[in-house]
């Protein structure tokens, strides 16, 4: 270690001997910004703390989990008090039942659930479960769109897949990529010629209900609704990802946004198809992760009632897990939905304008290209004039502009998602004082961006 080596670049030369590149998830690397990772010591409310003890405005938030800001005290209590009363049992409990009533009470197309340990395993397991239930294997995802990595949903997928520019992954099968069709975001011409041709072949649409891991792409108006409608017809599945978006978008998720409106009917009472097209439409099959394990590993999938007993041991599909339906894990959902009211949804909306509102105002001042996209209290700010709408458009901007921003940023104590493919986090501890904070260091970071 030489004189004035950081703690964090040390100790990132240790991790880099012993995990690839350093780090358990790519984007965590700075791989596309450059630089060492800060290694986060401990995390209070809006802000991050690294190992050299700087601090920093966290908008990045675990990458959606933290919607209550870190450490939050009724977690933390709410975990403390289930570790006090053992950490797994593989059995059922208490917890688990609570958090998918909860689910099931706040999002209308859900009649039952299962609780998994990430949103890679709610969407794989999601789609086993539409493979299963229709006796057909291909699925159709969107260009852009992320569901993990699972290997039949990481071709063009977003998130670290879009900031590497990989086109997918090596080590998935010839087969498996076959089974899988990517089709351009929004594109419903491409999605009828599509059914036209295969609709037969076709197990399952799946799609990010908002996608928000190219960058924050609004969906185009009724565009799920229409989805939803085309599987229907062709005997075919919708599954909206709900793992980014869920109780983070609205309430209710993106279905909070686009779903039927309030106060119209449920759908899809457990047999048969949900009802189809128009404004009562539903996903069959929804995934969650993120918001409702409050930061600790949990993902969900459920949906119509019939399609979920397929699972074993009522049915023959066959999905499991150790550490499933954790209590602690658990704990921390439940007190996470807990401080999850009207006023906290107004909260994260007022803030994200309000900040949006700042970033616009700096960049524009600085003479920076940009557009800032939204899905509910969502968003993300391209480097680029003309608004994104597929993942062509979302490649098309200037990274490296990106790059200088998030730098000085990080500099003026502001931690952005190191890349310009995803969703800025905040939470309800975002509060005046922290978004003055950011305020105060936007116009620099600006600033740098125009110097290309
Ligand atoms: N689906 C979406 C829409 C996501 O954003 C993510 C993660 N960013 C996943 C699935 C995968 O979740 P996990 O990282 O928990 O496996």
């Amino acid at each position: 270690m030489t004189l004035d080596e950081t703690t964090s670049e040390s100790l990132f030369d240790r991790a880099k001997q012993v995990i690839p590149a350093g780090v358990n998830s790519p984007v965590r690397a700075f791989g596309s910004v450059g630089g060492t990772p800060p290694f986060i010591a401990s995390a209070s409310g809006a802000l991050l703390t690294d190992a050299d003890g700087h601090e920093y405005v966290d908008l990045v938030g675990s990458w959606g989990p933290m919607i209550l800001g870190h450490a939050n005290p009724r977690v933390v209590d709410a975990v403390r008090e289930a570790a006090g009363r053992g950490l797994s049992f593989g059995a059922p409990q208490t917890g688990e039942v609570s958090l998918v009533e909860e689910l099931v009470r706040r999002v209308r197309p859900l009649r039952k659930v299962r609780l998994v340990n990430s949103g890679t395993e709610a969407t794989m397991s999601a789609l086993r479960v539409a493979r299963a239930a229709t006796g057909r294997d291909v699925v159709v995802k969107f260009a852009g769109c992320y569901h993990g990595h699972v290997d039949a949903l990481l071709a063009e997928a977003g998130s670290g897949v879009a900031t590497f520019a990989m086109p997918g992954s090596a080590g998935v099968t010839e087969g498996t990529a076959r089974d899988t069709i990517v089709l351009p975001y929004g594109d419903r011409d491409a999605v009828t010629s599509l059914f036209a041709e295969r609709g037969g072949e076709i197990a399952a649409i799946i799609t990010e209900a908002a996608p928000a891991n190219m960058g924050v792409v609004t969906p185009p108006e009724s565009f799920n609704a229409f989805l939803a409608q085309t599987a229907h017809a062709a005997g075919a599945l919708l599954i909206t990802d709900e793992v980014l978006t869920g109780f983070r978008a609205s309430a209710e998720g993106y279905y909070g946004i686009d779903g039927p409106t309030a106060g119209g009917t449920r759908a899809a009472d457990g047999a048969g198809a949900p009802p189809v097209g128009g404004s009562d439409w539903a996903p069959d099959l929804m995934t969650f992760g993120k918001v409702i394990g409050g930061g600790l590993p949990v993902g969900a999938f459920g949906g119509r009632a019939d399609l979920m007993d397929l699972l074993a041991p009522l049915g023959p599909v066959y999905q499991a897990g150790t550490l499933s339906g954790n209590p602690l894990a658990t704990a921390a959902g439940l007190a996470t939905f807990a401080g999850l009211d009207d006023a906290a949804y107004a909260q994260l909306a007022r803030t994200s304008s309000t900040l949006q509102s700042l970033v616009a105002d700096a960049l524009t001042t600085a003479g920076v290209p940009h557009v800032i996209q939204t899905a509910g209290t969502l968003f993300s700010v391209f480097f680029r004039e003309q608004p994104v709408t597929t993942y062509e458009d979302a490649k098309d901007q200037d990274t490296a502009a990106f790059g200088r921003f998030f730098h000085a940023l990080l500099e003026g104590g502001v931690y952005l998602p190191p890349s310009a493919f995803e969703a800025w986090f905040v939470s309800t501890a975002h509060d005046e004082q922290i978004v003055d904070r950011i305020a105060q260091a936007l116009p620099a970071a600006a600033r740098a961006a125009a110097q290309g």
